[in-house]
């Protein structure tokens, strides 16, 4: 198999000797011929000595590695990569479980798989291409899927129209791939049920990422008063009325989202005089609360979807948190996040830390969070990383 080739300026193959999967295109000499957008190429140095193979594109990001190998790109190729990834979920307890049906099959870079995201909510696969490439392998990808996950599933939904860059004018329309009959929208996470909306929903539906930290969120919940703030499905809201929360307040600025949290507590809490749900503003939430609340649950939009508006962002994150951490009762806890991809873990820490001076509270870190196992960190590519939090005690 041979593709069209591309040659690098002199040095510019530095970081993919490092494995790094991204070629910029700056670092692009010449393309032999004219690759259409999402086509596979193959790259090579300005020795002219091959490096690696991978979908390349228009943009900042020219060509996003899919094998340092030289080796054909097909259903074989793509079948074997989807295979690890399911074995991992499987080895995970996540996949194949009574209790739980609810994971991320497929996480980009994470899974050697760059540009795609795979969410599996029960009998369906809801699969989202970031980049030309997978947009044109989609037919391919979502044959692979179903061969390797067998009856496990039934429905592959794609869903990419807003997704891909816009530059690239590729006409994507959203829609099952697969299936489409056999539906059901409740997924299992942890023995809990959630209604799923990955046609009118946020991402894939559902934020699949904050699995532990909800986990972690039931332990505290016994006898506390709960406050979620940005609960898109109600979540972490859930998990503290499982966890006998006395009072379970969730809030969002999305009536929709408030909609889906009071039917996601209806479902597994019938006797659901413990939750109110308001659909507001969070930080006009929070300046007009006073101090009823010993468990405050913080997790934001990402504030920062760009470099340059960083520094914006950490006033923001500083902002929030003090706040919660000015009104929260003594001896109250805080779980605070950032899934802001450009704030790091130092940036992010330092934001709650001026918070908390800020605040005056004795304030100790009692746990550091982070994305799950289902969401992996190609070591070679750190941008992998965008989930933070820290749980706080706050005396
Ligand atoms: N914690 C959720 C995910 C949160 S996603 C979970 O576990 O699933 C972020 C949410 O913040 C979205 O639902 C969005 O509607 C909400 N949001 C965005 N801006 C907001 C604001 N200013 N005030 C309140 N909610 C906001």
């Amino acid at each position: 198999m041979s593709y069209k080739k591309v040659y690098l300026n002199s040095g510019k193959e530095e970081s993919l000797k490092r494995f790094h999967p991204w070629v910029f295109s700056g670092a692009i000499h010449h393309i032999d011929g004219t690759p259409e957008e999402g086509e596979i190429v193959e790259i090579y140095d300005a020795k002219k000595q091959f490096i690696a193979l991978g979908h390349c594109q228009i943009g900042s990001i020219a060509v996003r590695v899919l094998s340092f190998e030289h080796e054909a790109i097909d259903t074989d190729f793509w079948k074997k990569r989807i295979a690890f990834a399911y074995q991992l979920r499987k080895q995970l307890k996540l996949a194949a479980n009574a209790e739980n049906n609810t994971y991320r099959l497929i996480h980009g870079e994470g899974d050697g798989l760059p540009g795609l995201i795979a969410d599996v909510y029960g009998n369906t696969v809801v699969m989202q291409a970031h980049s030309p490439g997978m947009h044109v392998a989609r037919y391919e990808l979502a044959e692979a899927l179903k061969d390797v996950l067998g009856d496990a599933i039934d429905n592959i939904y794609y869903k990419s129209e807003s997704t891909l860059p816009y530059k690239a004018d590729l006409g994507a329309e959203n829609g099952y791939l697969i299936g489409g009959q056999n539906v059901s929208s409740i997924a299992l996470e942890n023995g809990l049920q959630f209604h799923v909306d990955w046609v009118k929903g946020q991402k894939t539906g559902f934020f699949v990422d904050q699995r532990d930290n909800r986990g972690l969120l039931e332990h505290y919940s016994k006898g506390r008063s709960v406050l979620n703030m940005f609960c898109y499905t109600g979540g972490f809201s859930c998990y503290a009325m499982r966890g006998g929360a006395e009072l379970v307040h969730s809030v969002d600025s999305s009536a929709k989202a408030i909609d889906l949290t009071n039917e996601n507590i209806a479902l597994n809490f019938p006797e659901n005089s413990r939750h109110r749900a308001f659909a507001e503003d969070a930080f006009k939430y929070l300046e007009q609360m006073g101090s009823q609340y010993d468990l405050i649950v913080l997790d934001p939009p990402a504030f920062a979807k760009h470099r340059n508006v960083l520094k914006n962002a950490l006033q923001g994150y500083r902002k929030l948190n003090a706040i919660a951490l000015e009104k929260i009762k003594p001896g109250g806890i805080i779980f605070t996040f950032s899934c802001s991809q450009v704030v790091s873990k130092n940036d992010f820490r330092l934001a709650v830390f001026s918070a908390a001076a800020q605040s005056g509270r004795k304030v100790r870190i009692l746990q550091q969070l982070a994305q799950p196992a289902d969401h992996p960190i190609n070591i070679y590519h750190p941008e992998g990383e965008y989930l933070k939090g820290l749980i706080l005690a706050v005396e």
